[in-house]
């Protein structure tokens, strides 16, 4: 669970915390408040996940076994905790 911006208590799960956008933001359980997760921290997610997908691929080339492309999912797993999972979430108003 995620802290909430209005009550501070863990009242968003990690599906409601990622689908959470600015125009259909997520209910706290706790307060009833709304929040979301701004657009910039998915879009650092995405870059991320692509930078690190490339480096995948350059090491799949570079070694010729195509095994090495599978890193693409735990640099997914890992780009939407680092940037997504770990943001704060912005108060509805
Ligand atoms: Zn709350």
């Amino acid at each position: 669970m995620y802290s909430c911006p209005h009550c501070h208590e863990a009242g968003f799960s990690t599906f409601a915390k990622l689908f959470a956008v600015s125009f259909a933001p997520a209910t706290c359980s706790h307060c009833g408040g709304q929040a979301y997760l701004h657009i910039t921290h998915a879009l650092m997610a995405l870059i991320a996940w692509i930078l690190l997908t490339w480096v995948f691929i350059g090491v799949a080339i570079w070694q010729g076994m195509s095994i090495y492309l599978i890193g693409t999912i735990p640099a997914f797993v890992l780009a939407v905790d680092k940037f997504m999972l770990k943001a704060p979430m912005r108060a509805c108003h």
